[in-house]
């Protein structure tokens, strides 16, 4: 049996396709157009319990742990969601967690073993301002590490927050931040030394707040469902209140909380490779050439094989890679590979699944056409494939 399918996995998963079947197919090409998906939809999501998935009771969430997390994002793109509607709908995952764990909660589910109870200290006000009506629904949060100046080396952050009292003035700008259109705060990582130095500190900035702007929507290939956006900062004056965990010490909780949203990524990969799988394998036993139906031949068959062993495997190392960290195991280097593994399995069976399709693969009609640009960024976001490279090496001691 799976690690993902014991009885309450079973009903999860099953909650969470009647929630895509019903809240999410018959809007999605809408929302796609639109460039966002609606508020409405995180209040929806959060009322069956959806949205607070692997983030602790204590916190508003429903509890679960990173697996549960992982099935939700694997059943909503299987059920045929997109990795571009988990970006913008759970961009909490990413937004969140670093003031879950300030406050003592584990952070998000997606960084040690099972949540649910666990008391709160410390940062328990921001829990309160940001966390709880994020997890309701009520509320969007952003996470905004990357600059236009970079976004692999995150010690180069040049973003400023100078202290001023029971300040810091802020200045600097991020971009292709997602949900940073909607986002009612934003989650920034900050130098509070001088720029470069690699001193972060995590600051919670509210929209709305005089000098930082919103800038540009984002045009981009995929997630185009997920609004993506500029972000400046001119002299904006944020309550030491609104800092996560303690000065200078943002560095080290960014990198923790990477292996969250690296896993989830290599979860989109792969569950976007068995929802083409499953595409390309209906289309090819529906769609006839030269009087047989594609499914027929041998050189088709083998494809869908060769497709559907690709995306098991990955599934399974991710899975295998997931269960150690929610064993609270020190697996940097193999969640970097579960990402590298998934996306080149993604990566490889989105472009087949479309080959097959023929032109019609090529249309916007096609589901699988969706899943061919949403792919791409899979291999970027959250640490590029070749930054996962780095970090495999040195795993390796080179
Ligand atoms: C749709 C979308 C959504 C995003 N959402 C967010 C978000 O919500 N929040 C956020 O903070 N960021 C977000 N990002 C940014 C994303 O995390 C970065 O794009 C990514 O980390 C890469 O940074 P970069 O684009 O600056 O590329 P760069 O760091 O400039 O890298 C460019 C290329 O050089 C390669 N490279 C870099 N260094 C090395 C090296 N040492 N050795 C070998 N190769 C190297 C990279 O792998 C890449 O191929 C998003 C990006 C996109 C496109």
């Amino acid at each position: 049996m799976s690690i993902v399918d014991t009885p309450e996995r079973r009903q999860l998963r099953e909650l969470t396709r009647s929630f895509v079947t019903r809240e999410v197919l018959p809007h999605l090409a809408d929302w796609e157009r639109a460039g966002e998906v609606p508020r409405e939809l995180h209040a929806t999501a959060a009322k069956i319990g959806l949205l607070g998935i692997g983030f602790p009771e204590s916190v508003g969430g429903s509890g679960g742990d990173l697996l549960d997390s992982i099935l939700v994002t694997e059943e909503i793109i299987r059920s045929g969601g997109s990795s571009g509607l988990i970006a913008a709908l759970f961009t909490h995952g990413i937004a969140l967690p670093h003031m879950v764990a300030a406050a003592g909660g584990q952070s998000g589910g997606l960084l040690r073993g099972r949540l649910g109870g666990g008391q709160l200290r410390g940062d328990d006000d921001l829990v309160d301002r940001y966390v709880r009506p994020t997890l309701a629904g009520t509320m969007i949060g952003a996470l905004a590490i990357t600059e236009p100046d970079g976004g692999s080396d995150v010690a180069a952050i040049r973003t400023t927050a100078r202290r001023d009292g029971d300040h810091y003035v802020v200045n600097g700008s991020k971009t292709y931040i997602t949900s940073g259109v909607r986002a009612d705060f934003v989650t920034t990582a900050v130098c509070t030394d001088f720029p470069g130095s690699g001193e972060l500190s995590v600051l919670v900035i509210d929209k709305g707040t005089p000098g930082f702007t919103v800038g540009r929507r984002l045009e981009k290939l995929g997630w185009h469902c997920s609004d993506t956006a500029e972000l400046s900062f001119v002299d904006v004056r944020v309550p030491v209140t609104n800092r996560i965990g303690e000065e200078n010490t943002g560095f080290l909780a960014i990198m923790q909380h990477f292996a969250a949203e690296r896993l989830s990524l290599a979860t989109q990969a792969y569950a976007t490779a068995q929802r083409c799988v499953e595409l390309a394998t209906r289309w090819c036993r529906d769609r006839a050439t030269f009087g047989r139906p594609l499914a027929s031949r041998q050189l088709v068959r083998h494809r869908l094989a060769e497709m559907h062993t690709r995306a098991e495997a990955a599934r399974a190392y991710v899975h295998e890679v997931a269960a150690r960290v929610a064993a609270g195991e020190p697996v940097v280097t193999e969640v970097a590979m579960a990402k590298n593994v998934a996306v080149a399995a993604c990566d490889q069976v989105v472009d087949q699944a479309l080959q097959l399709h023929g032109g019609f693969g090529y249309l916007r009609d096609a589901e699988v056409e969706r899943h061919y640009r949403d792919a791409r960024i899979l291999g970027i976001g959250g640490g590029t494939t070749e930054i996962m490279n780095e970090i495999i090496a040195k795993g390796m001691g080179l």
